[in-house]
């Protein structure tokens, strides 16, 4: 599972990651978004919370993410959580659906607050996988994305006002899953500063080490 500030690069890493490791991505921002462009009416609830940077009721989270998680391709390979738990209470409903088995490691992608806002302010996002880019890094060919052909936007919570409401909820309710996973001995803390390839060569290496330990 990876933690971090909205902007520190965790979906295009956590892409990468299960891209490297052959492994479902599961993004719970992901699967609203899904759920708004589908009109279903979890969609339609979420919209108004998303556009405005709030997080979404605990319960109807966690309903989501343990259906995912009773699916076989996640049974059979593990899995690369991401965005969620964002809270203390999502942690421990977590728990309680992975029991008997558990998390093997979350990863702390660490940025620094004023680069984050440099990043979301030229962020860009394929609609249909997740995939990030940036005015400064596009797509290949026009706003297509390079993996999967979607339409790559200015994802609509991207504003200034959302954007600040995200990075003050991170602070308040999920930052201190830091300190509740490190006192389960489940936590890493890998530095997100620098070029992308960089930054997954650091996660590849903790997540080999604690898979060695694990075997
Ligand atoms: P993300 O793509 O992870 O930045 O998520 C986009 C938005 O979806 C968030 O700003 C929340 O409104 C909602 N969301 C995603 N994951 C969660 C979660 N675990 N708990 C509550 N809300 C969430």
């Amino acid at each position: 599972m990876v933690l971090g500030k909205q902007g520190a690069g965790k979906g295009t890493q956590c892409l990468r990651l299960s891209h490297h490791y052959v492994v479902p991505h599961i993004a719970t921002g992901d699967m609203l978004r899904a759920a708004v462009k589908a009109g279903t009416p979890l969609g339609q609830r979420a919209k108004a919370l998303m556009d405005r940077g709030e997080l979404l009721p605990d319960d109807l989270i966690m309903e989501m993410v343990a259906d995912r998680l009773e699916e076989p391709d996640v049974r059979a390979r593990g899995f690369i959580l991401d965005g969620c738990p964002r809270t203390t209470r999502q942690a421990e409903t977590l728990e309680e659906i992975l029991r008997p088995a558990h998390l093997d490691l979350v990863i702390d992608l660490d940025v620094p607050t004023a680069q984050v806002l440099r990043r979301l302010a030229s962020r860009r996002v394929c609609e249909d996988c997740g995939a990030n880019y940036s005015l400064s890094q596009p797509p290949t060919v026009k706003w297509i994305c390079d993996i999967c052909g979607g339409e790559v936007v200015h994802r609509e919570d991207d504003t200034e006002e959302a954007i600040q409401r995200r990075l003050e909820l991170y602070e308040h309710q999920t930052a201190p899953l830091v300190a509740w996973y490190r006192a389960r001995h489940l936590l890493a803390r890998v530095s997100g500063v620098g070029a992308p390839d960089v930054v997954l060569g650091r996660l590849v290496k903790v997540v080999d080490r604690a898979r060695q330990a694990s075997s």
